[in-house]
């Protein structure tokens, strides 16, 4: 059988059109810098020289909400015990939050978000995501980014983060680069410069645990990922490895807004010339399968908890003559290529004759194992 070699598998993963497709959008990640803090200290402007943290009093098995920039000079934390954090900072001063006065901020905020989009993504009351990529067929997303950041300020007297860029992981690190007040954008033309030096522990789903496991095998920085093998890169990162791939070369398929309930999710590619030539057939396979999986992994991130109930795996040929067959297996966990060309492979040697058309995907939702192998 032929092979497609390693470093052309590696091409094909990040094809010009393939990047081009998917840093088309504009997103903005924005983030109220130590929230529940700012909004005490904007209501009491006496506390803005004081260490102040927002959580439960110290001597009960209190932690922090949140706490002021001067707090966490002294090592002071989110999450922390109030009484450690008191032992680290023997001044701090400790309030408890107040809910009600944090989610009438917070909806101030997002009615400012709502202004400019509806796809707007909140994470928690002080952080989300717009898709604002509609607007920026006339405003550039940095002005806008501006903008709403102004907003913010003048009417609410809060800062907020915000970054700038074409998915939401860069989005996210960029609102993260200059804060607190901090304003940066990661263009698309900036992608593979700012990637090479990037630390892992910036990738989505890496924390510290994986930070820890990476480095002690001398992985510190993207660029570390990209010159990993596949082989590699299966090893280390389980049926993650293709997402870790592409997020060490910016790219991110998670989707800001989302949609309805679907029965199958599929890609289908009709060729110009009717095709028989086995190589090319997988190559054309796996043009389809690039722009499945980088939709499919998009729509997934949009839906919630547990993501899809995937059943099967299936691959479609259409033949000269209109003719068409399915066939499918039962899904494993790996969506990986070659699961598909296996599948493609035994509907050739069922009926190896010209293809016009070949399609692949899943099927969602509780479908027993079948095969469908009749020539329609
Ligand atoms: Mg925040």
């Amino acid at each position: 059988m032929e092979q497609i070699s390693p470093s052309s598998l590696q091409d094909l993963l990040l094809s010009e059109d393939f990047i081009s497709k998917w840093t088309k959008n504009r997103i903005l990640h924005f983030d109220l810098d130590c929230f529940y803090a700012a909004v005490e200290t904007r209501d009491n402007p006496a506390l803005k020289n004081v260490p102040l943290a927002i959580g439960g009093p110290p001597n009960s098995r209190g932690v922090l909400c949140t706490s002021n920039y001067l707090a966490r000079s002294f090592g002071v934390k989110s999450a922390m015990a109030s009484s450690l954090a008191i032992k680290k900072c023997p001044k701090l001063l400790i309030l408890p939050p107040d809910f009600k006065k944090y989610k009438a901020a917070s909806r101030e905020v997002f009615d400012i978000f709502y202004q400019y989009t509806q796809k707007v993504e909140g994470l928690s009351l002080d952080e989300a995501f717009l898709d604002i990529t509609d607007l920026c067929a006339t405003s550039l997303a940095s002005n806008v980014a501006r903008e709403i950041k102004k907003k913010v300020f003048q009417q609410t007297g809060l800062t907020i983060s915000v970054g700038a860029s074409y998915n939401k992981f860069l989005a996210k690190v960029a609102s993260d680069w200059m804060k607190p007040d901090g304003f940066y954008v990661i263009p698309p033309s900036q992608r593979q410069r700012f990637m090479q030096e990037l630390d892992i522990k910036y990738i989505f789903g890496v924390g510290q645990k994986s930070r820890e496991r990476l480095n002690a095998k001398k992985i510190f920085k993207c660029s570390d990922i990209q010159r990993a093998s596949m082989a590699d890169l299966k090893n280390l990162f389980g049926s993650r490895y293709l997402d870790m791939f592409y997020m060490s070369h910016g790219i991110d398929f998670r989707r800001v807004d989302g949609e309805g309930e679907r029965k199958s999710f599929t890609c289908e590619l009709t060729f110009n010339d009717d095709v028989k030539d086995y190589l090319t057939l997988m190559q054309r396979l796996f043009r389809v399968y690039g722009e499945w999986y980088g939709r499919f992994q998009k729509w997934q991130s949009n839906e919630d908890g547990v993501g899809p109930n995937v059943s099967t795996l299936v691959v479609k040929v259409k033949y000269f003559d209109f003719k068409q067959t399915t066939h499918e297996c039962r899904f494993r966990g790996d969506y990986s290529f070659v699961e598909f060309q296996k599948l493609l492979e035994y509907i050739l040697s069922k009926r190896s004759e010209p293809i016009r058309l070949l399609g692949l995907g899943v099927r969602l939702g509780k479908t027993e194992e079948h095969t469908q192998m009749t020539f329609l």
